[in-house]
Formats: C-alpha cells, sequence, structure tokens
C-alpha cells in the first residue's frame, strides 16, 4: 500500500510529464515543447529526437523494455502496438534506441479498424501521430505514448482527433468574443472536464458462469432477486471491506498514472459504485477515463471481482452513467461559467451561458447521438436515468437571472444564502446557488454543466465534441451580430442581443422533475424532440444541420461524418445480433438443463408420493411441474421467434434498415422471451442451475 505522507511523490511516478520534463531536458527544448502543448505549435525533428533520446532514458530506468503508440480507433476501445527499443549492433549486442521519427509517428496496419467505408482493405496504411499535450506514461513494462490516428489520406480513424479539433473551434470563437467584449490578454480557451464514472463490482466466480455477462456485459436472462434497491439502503452505504480494499488498490494504481482519483461512494444500486477524478483538460480527460476504465477491469481480476461497465447490466435496477462535468477556462485563469458574485452584470458569463443554452437546443439530436449505443440506450428513457429529451436544468438562482436577461432588468443575485440547521452547535456555512435536480440530463452545476447521459462503457470524445462544436458555433453566431456594433453601441446592444438568443432557446430550459409523464407531454408541446433509441436518431448524424456544423468547423468532413454514421449503425446491429444469440444458447442449454432437471425430480417425487399417499397427494410437486410446463411451452414459442427473426436481420443490407429491424423486432423478441424465461428461473432452485441468479450476483459480496 502507499505511504501516504510519500503520495505527493509517488503520484504520477509513471508519468513522463511537466516535472520530469523540466529536469531532464535541456532548457530550449523544453521551452519548444512547452510552446507545442500551449500554442499547439509544430514540433520540429531535432526537438522531437531529444524529447525521444530522454523518454527512452527515462523509461528504461523505470522499467520499461517497449514502447506503444496509444490510440482511440472507433471501437470505442483503445489499442496498442507494442515495439522493443532494442537495435542490434555489429557485434551481436544490442543497444536501446527511440528516435524522434518513431516517437511522432507509427504506421499500424489500419486495415482491420472500423473506417466505415473510409477506405478499402487494399489502402491499409495507417498512421498514428504522438498527441504532445497529453503525457506518456509507463504501464505493464512499456512506455505509452498517446497518439491520434488517421488513414493515408489523412481522414482521422479515431476519437481523439475530431476531439483536439473541437478544442481549437471552441478555443479560436471563444477568443474572438472574448476580445471583442474587452479580454485581449486571453489567448486560448481551454475545455475541462471531470467524468464520474459508474460500475459494479460482482463476484469473478459467478461472473465465468454466465455466458451472457462474458459476451455482452449485461445479463440477457434472470429473474429478479427478492430485494432490489428499494430501501435506498446502498448510496453511500457503508463500503464493504473487500469492496474498499479494491478502491484503495485502484486509486493507488491510478495515482501512479497520474490520475487524480478524488471520490469514491457507493451508488444507488446494489454492488453499484462510483470513481470521480478532478477534472482536466479535455483530451487529457478523455485518455485518462479510458485509462482508468482498463484499470478498473484489471485491478478487479486481482481481487477476484468482475469490474462492469455496460450500461445497464441488470434489469429492474439502475444501470451505470458517466456523468460528463464540462467547462471553459481561459489560459488567464477565467471559468467562463462561473457567475461571480453578480452574475446578472457578468457579461462574459451570459454571453457563454447562453451559447450553451442554444447550443444545447439547436443541436439536441446530435447530443443525443454523441451518446447513443445499444448499451445506453437501455438507460436513457428509464426511471433512473435521465430521459431521452434533452433539457437544461439551470436551479432558482439563474432562473432568475434569465429573467433579468428577458425582462431587461439586470438580476442582482441574491449573493450566498446562510444555512442554518437549527442547533447552534452545527456550523453555519453558505449554500451553493443551484439545488441538484438528478432527474435533468444536462444541468449547471454551480460553475459547470453536468451532461448526464454518457454510458458508463464508451468513450465521452463524442459528448465532448459535439457539446464543444455546438458551443463554439453559437458564439460564433454571437459574434457574428455583436461585431456588427460600433465599439460605442456594443455596451448597449449586447443584452438586446442575449435577450433575443434568449427567448428563441428557452424552450429547452425545464427545472421540472424530468421522469414524469407530464414532461413527456410538454416537451412534445415545446417541440422538443424524444430519440428512444440509436436508430431513430441516427438520421441526424448526416442531416444537413450535422454536416453544415462539422465541416464549418472543421472537425469533420462530409466522408468522414458518413464514415461515423456507418460505423455506429454496424456496431449497434452487431452488439445486438451478439445478444440475441446468446440469449437463445443460454436459454436452450443452460435454463433448459435446469428446468429439465428440475421437472425430473419433481415428476419422480410426485410419483413416488402419489404411489404411497394416493392421488390428490404431491399438490405442489404438480403444481410446479405444471407451471414450468406452461413457461416451456411459451419459452418455446419466443425461442422459435427469435430464431427466425435474427436469421431475417441477418439478411438486411442496407445499415439504417437492419439496425431499425434490431430494435424494434429482435429486441422486442428478446424481451418476450426474458419475460417466460424469468418466470421459469423464478420456480428453480439456485442447485439446478448452472450459472448463478441476481440475488448471488448482487448480494454476496462482503
Ligand atoms: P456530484 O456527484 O455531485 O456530481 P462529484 O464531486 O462526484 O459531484 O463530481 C463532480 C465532478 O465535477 C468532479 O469530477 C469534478 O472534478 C468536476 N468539476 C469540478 N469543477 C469543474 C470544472 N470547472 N470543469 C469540469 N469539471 C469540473
Ligand atoms: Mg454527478
Amino acid at each position: 500500500m502507499i505511504d501516504a505522507s510519500k503520495l505527493t511523490e509517488e503520484f504520477g511516478c509513471l508519468v513522463f510529464n511537466d516535472k520530469v520534463m523540466r529536469e531532464r531536458l535541456p532548457k530550449d527544448i523544453y521551452k519548444a515543447v512547452h510552446k507545442t502543448i500551449e500554442k499547439g505549435t509544430h514540433l520540429e525533428l531535432d526537438v522531437a529526437n531529444c524529447v525521444a533520446a530522454t523518454m527512452k532514458e527515462w523509461a528504461v530506468e523505470n522499467g520499461a523494455t517497449h514502447f506503444t503508440h496509444w490510440f482511440q480507433p472507433m471501437t470505442g476501445l483503445t489499442a496498442e502496438k507494442h515495439d522493443s527499443f532494442i537495435s542490434p549492433t555489429d557485434n551481436g549486442g544490442i543497444i536501446m534506441e527511440f528516435s524522434g521519427k518513431e516517437l511522432v509517428k507509427g504506421e499500424p496496419d489500419a486495415s482491420s479498424f472500423p473506417s466505415g467505408g473510409l477506405r478499402a482493405t487494399f489502402e491499409a496504411r495507417g498512421y498514428t501521430a504522438w498527441d504532445p499535450s497529453s503525457p506518456a506514461f509507463i504501464k505493464d513494462g512499456s512506455l505509452y505514448i498517446p497518439t491520434a490516428f488517421c488513414s493515408y489520406t489523412g481522414e482521422a480513424l479515431d476519437k481523439k482527433t475530431p476531439l483536439l479539433r473541437s478544442m481549437e473551434a471552441l478555443s479560436a470563437e471563444s477568443v474572438k468574443m472574448l476580445h471583442l467584449l474587452g479580454y485581449e490578454d486571453v489567448n486560448r480557451v481551454n475545455t475541462t472536464i471531470g467524468s464520474e464514472q459508474e460500475y459494479f463490482l460482482i463476484d469473478k466466480e459467478y461472473y465465468k458462469k454466465r455466458k451472457d455477462l462474458l459476451f455482452t456485459g449485461r445479463t440477457l436472462i434472470g429473474a429478479p432477486a427478492t430485494k432490489g434497491q428499494e430501501m435506498e439502503d446502498h448510496y453511500f452505504g457503508v463500503i464493504k471491506p473487500k469492496v474498499s480494499a479494491y478502491m484503495h488498490d485502484l486509486d493507488e494504481e491510478l495515482w501512479k498514472l497520474g490520475i487524480p482519483a478524488k471520490t469514491k461512494h457507493n451508488e444507488v444500486a446494489p454492488s453499484q459504485h462510483e470513481l470521480a477524478p478532478v477534472f482536466e483538460t479535455a483530451n487529457v480527460a478523455v485518455d485518462h477515463n479510458q485509462l482508468t476504465m482498463e484499470v478498473m477491469k484489471k485491478v478487479a481480476d486481482k481481487h477476484n471481482f468482475a469490474c462492469l461497465l455496460h450500461e445497464k447490466p441488470f434489469e429492474g435496477i439502475n444501470g451505470s452513467g458517466k456523468h460528463n462535468n464540462w467547462s471553459i477556462c481561459t489560459d488567464t485563469g477565467m471559468n467562463l461559467l462561473d457567475p461571480g458574485k453578480k452574475p446578472g452584470e457578468n457579461i462574459p458569463f451570459l454571453v457563454f451561458l447562453i451559447a450553451v443554452i442554444a447550443a444545447v437546443d439547436d443541436y439536441a439530436p446530435i447530443l443525443r447521438l454523441s451518446v447513443a449505443s445499444a448499451g445506453n440506450d437501455h438507460r436513457l428513457g428509464g426511471n433512473e436515468a435521465p430521459p431521452a429529451i434533452i433539457s437544461i436544468f439551470v436551479g432558482d438562482e439563474l432562473a432568475e437571472v434569465l429573467k433579468g436577461v428577458e425582462e431587461g432588468s439586470a438580476y442582482q443575485g441574491s449573493g450566498k444564502v446562510q444555512m442554518t440547521m437549527g442547533a447552534t452547535v452545527l456550523p453555519h456555512f453558505t449554500k451553493d446557488n443551484t439545488d441538484r435536480n438528478r432527474t435533468s440530463p444536462f444541468a449547471f452545476t454551480g460553475n459547470k454543466f453536468e451532461f448526464r447521459m454518457p454510458g458508463s462503457a464508451v468513450s465521452v470524445a463524442n459528448a465532448n465534441i459535439v457539446l464543444n462544436t455546438a458551443v463554439a458555433r453559437e458564439v460564433k453566431k454571437l459574434y457574428e451580430k455583436l461585431s456588427s456594433f460600433s465599439a460605442d453601441e456594443l455596451q448597449g446592444k449586447i443584452m438586446d442581443v442575449l435577450r433575443d438568443t434568449l427567448l428563441e432557446h428557452k424552450r429547452v430550459l425545464f427545472n421540472g422533475n424530468g421522469y414524469t409523464d407530464e414532461w413527456v407531454i410538454e416537451a412534445e408541446k415545446r417541440g422538443l424532440p424524444n430519440l428512444k433509441s440509436l436508430p431513430d436518431a441516427m438520421p441526424y448524424w448526416i442531416s444537413d444541420a450535422s454536416i453544415d456544423l462539422f465541416t464549418g468547423h472543421g472537425i469533420f468532413t462530409k466522408e468522414e461524418l458518413c464514415s461515423r454514421y456507418e460505423i455506429l449503425l454496424e456496431n449497434y446491429s452487431k452488439s445486438v445480433h451478439i445478444e440475441a444469440l446468446t440469449m437463445q444458447e443460454m436459454v436452450r442449454k443452460d435454463l433448459t438443463e435446469g428446468i429439465v432437471a428440475y421437472q425430473k425430480d419433481l415428476g419422480k417425487e410426485a410419483v413416488q408420493k402419489k404411489s404411497l399417499l394416493g392421488d390428490k397427494s404431491a399438490a405442489l410437486e404438480c403444481k410446479l411441474l405444471k407451471d414450468l410446463d406452461e413457461a416451456s411451452e411459451n419459452i418455446c414459442k419466443a425461442l422459435d421467434k427469435l430464431y427466425e427473426d435474427t436469421k431475417t436481420a441477418e439478411g438486411k443490407k442496407e445499415a439504417l434498415e437492419a439496425a431499425r429491424f434490431y430494435q424494434e423486432t429482435v429486441l422486442s423478441d428478446m424481451d418476450e422471451l426474458r419475460k417466460y424465461a424469468d418466470e421459469a428461473e423464478a420456480l428453480i432452485p439456485e442447485k439446478y442451475l448452472s450459472y448463478p441468479t441476481y440475488g448471488q450476483m448482487l448480494f454476496s459480496l462482503r
């Protein structure tokens, strides 16, 4: 265990971070690298050579024998290919080498990564390019170099490239706006992200016995346990010793990698937990979240757990999300979403707040899409996660501020309200200026927005690409309006422009309970989209509005958008397909085996009893036999239907049509089959089942 008094030294000990660079690089080289990181300038080869040599030296000292360009292809996972530092010498020995060229550029064969038709397989060449703004680190004896991944012709094949492009777009538009507002010292605006990661832990032995968890990440059958989350006794509950040991170990591993893991607690569902880091610059935060997910699984394995990151591993209890806390901050240290003491008079705050409101309203379908996956569809719209309708919660105080903007009367701000709890022994403190509204998909939380729709399993890159770009677009629109005024006019006109923009978009503001049916009706009246599934939302990705947005800011070309459209749809269909096959196999083999074995014993018992005690005896055995028989008959019918429809789905060639069929037909077949399978399972004693039940998986951790 880490010695707590040494933590400040241990933190980031496996990272080639700023401290290491300052200590080891010659001054001019260090400065050149910094300029690249801060200003995005090009890095010369001699600088790269020097950095590479220093990196290698440091990595070897820390036990690394290999290096790898680490990238994030469109599978949503990470990819790596390792090369050793060794190079043979004339006398049959080796030396350890690493050149600037090897640091800056890699050439993985791109043909086996999804490209959505961006290149034919014979054009297999792909390039990885070093991202100096995300620090390299050591893991499992290799030096990991964060990189962007593109095709031979320069199209992005990953999630990092468009994320970096979107950060730059938002920065450029924001800087222009801030200069207009008189903040001329600002040179760059940074997107900051803190992503809270939810997860489940279950016993590893149980995990290995369930094909559904192994192949799809979620349970496809399983009768509910007699206890769920209704007692509300798990959220923030005492952390069990085994889980606590896991969390300690996890924190340590993450800290060594320079990941600022900060908060840990039990979540709402049994066996569900959360980890939140301190926020960081967007691309580093995204890299760190990818790494966090990987380390979570690895450490779990060491502790004989399986860490489930799927958005909906269990039916009937809460799924897992990844709240994306998002803000924008200038290089002069100004958080543009901080209302300050007088929000009604804080012009930069109001400009950026209203730009965000407009962005979320104008691009709601695309924002919805940015979090769409087969897994997350099960979560959004359930009464536990944000609904699929996108609205913004601003809280009472900001609502007053915005009312002031609408009515042209600058709201003075209530300032902080003193909180008293009625007992003098308790400290007095000030209240936050927003309450919590857990039902809102997009909530203002004091000095940032919390986007709650992202799912637990996937990279948050997409959500932030869309958010950054949409806000960049609205800032640009506001700039175009404001810059048409002369300097003298500007002061008088700003509030008018903000008011008009707010009036145009205020339909997206909603402070009430997002889980109610009334809200669904009200949202429809307001014209807000309610896109329940990925196939419903997908056409918006290649709509004119989307193409205009993304090409306009240089985030995606039309070809890149189309390729991502194909990949998302294919990925969706493949996921549901695997689920359908796995479910059939589990029902046909594992569940049926249990049903048959139990029925056999019941039958034997009934025959014996009846011969001894007469026909009226064995009532319970006979009833159970009959119930199981009825369930089996229904299972049989539902299984046939699922089998036929899965075959039909396989034949669908067009991507959207196939995804629709999977969503409308195959998934509902699976629901039907599950209903009967669960009915049967609920009747069978655990010892007859080859796989663990919900009760065992969710309530056996100590
Ligand atoms: P809650 O569970 O109430 O949402 P947490 O403390 O679990 O709160 O998470 C809040 C997250 O918001 C943390 O990851 C934190 O680092 C992040 N955060 C705080 N300030 C900012 C900011 N300016 N930009 C981005 N993220 C932020
Ligand atoms: Mg949160």
